[in-house]
């Protein structure tokens, strides 16, 4: 089997609600996302999707993502998608870095792999865990009475895991965060995401002015040089994400012991390939994680979900679904949904999803051989 054309789709996802990082920092209101079409020669096509979370909360753009398969895409065509290393190999060589323009071949190639062998995704991989995974919220707001809001409509919908945006303002956080924890109910996992939002000092000030409430953070810091410099000097277990990106990022934090959770995000480490690596290396150092799109539609969300399957449920402690933070459905209502705070795997082969090309409207790049 051979990769014969590669059809590339720019759409913008609008969010349904204004999005704040960083205590205000950073504002997102549409999200530019690629899909991409693989077709073989055998007549089995694969979809890919790269959802950067805008253009200033990662180095990753969706521009890049174009520009990166423009680049990629004399080396990748005539390859056997099946061959995921392969393919993997021939992008590192022809395009150092820039992993998140890579993630959407690596997931269409695995759609297609998945098809071939009539299997789903995380079958594929080794056996997909059928336990639902819980969804966790993603929670950007400003002040304690926003946050109180945007959880309840949240856990109208059955969610029962969020991320609350933080960082930025030491004092507000420490009220949002005794808030949120004043009406969290019993079971929820809360998860307080700084997005590098703070500096050292503001970090060990509010880990240390919450440490009663034995809570989670992520990313407290911008680098793991923050991240460890601060480590010895709170008692809080630490997520980290944006800092996660190669496999070197996460043997260090193994190593180190910099982090009990990797928050690992699909496009963000370059797709499912190297991200089943980073899964390996948590699960030899009692690491758990939370499995997640970078951002995105339910394709995106759907890669996702197949690697969480492949996360022991014990260790596996949320995913997400951005799709329901948009206006616009590109799969018809199709794949894995929101049932009640929780995402099932899908169990036809590949993906399990495909969008509706209508919806996407013309390429706006092919390449070809
Ligand atoms: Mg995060």
């Amino acid at each position: 089997m051979k990769i014969t054309r590669i059809s590339v789709y720019h759409a913008d996802l609008p969010l349904e609600h204004p999005y704040w990082l960083s205590g205000g920092r950073l504002k997102f209101e549409v999200l530019d996302a690629t899909f991409i079409k693989l077709e073989t020669d055998a007549g089995i096509p694969g979809w890919g999707e790269g959802t950067p979370w805008g253009h200033t909360y990662v180095p990753a753009h969706g521009p890049g993502i174009r520009a990166g398969i423009k680049t990629m895409a004399p080396f990748i065509l005539g390859l056997d998608p099946r061959n995921v290393l392969d393919v993997e190999r021939a992008m590192d060589h022809a395009l150092p870095g820039h992993l998140y323009a890579k993630a959407p071949v690596d997931m269409a190639c695995w759609d297609i792999a998945g098809k071939a062998a009539d299997m789903p995704i995380a079958d594929l991989m080794g056996g997909g865990s059928r336990t639902p995974r819980p969804i966790a919220s993603s929670v950007g707001a400003k002040t304690a009475g926003e946050t109180r809001k945007v959880i309840e409509r949240y856990r109208k919908r059955g969610y029962v895991a969020h991320s609350v945006k933080i960082g930025g303002d030491v004092e507000r956080d420490i009220a949002r965060i005794r808030d949120v924890e004043a009406i969290r109910n019993p079971g929820e996992t809360v998860l307080y995401d700084v997005n590098r939002g703070w500096t050292r000092q503001q970090a060990l000030r509010v880990m240390s002015a919450t440490e009663d409430l034995n809570v989670m953070f992520e990313q407290p810091g911008e680098t793991l040089d923050d991240i460890a410099a601060i480590r010895a000097k709170h008692a809080a277990p630490v997520s980290v994400d944006e800092c996660l990106v190669t496999l070197q990022d996460a043997a260090r934090v193994a190593r180190d012991g910099l982090a009990e959770i990797f928050g690992i995000k699909l496009n963000r480490v370059g797709g499912l390939t190297k991200a089943a690596r980073m899964r390996d290396i948590a699960l030899a150092h009692g690491i758990d994680m939370f499995v997640m799109a970078t951002g995105g539609s339910v394709l995106a969300d759907a890669e996702a979900l197949h690697l969480a399957a492949t996360v022991p449920d014990a260790n596996c402690l949320a995913v997400w679904a951005c799709q329901d933070m948009l206006t616009v459905d590109i799969a018809a209502g199709r794949g894995p949904r929101n049932q009640n705070g929780h995402l099932h795997l899908p169990q036809s082969p590949g993906l399990g999803v495909e969008p509706d090309e209508d919806a996407l409207g013309v390429p706006v790049a092919v390449y070809q051989v």
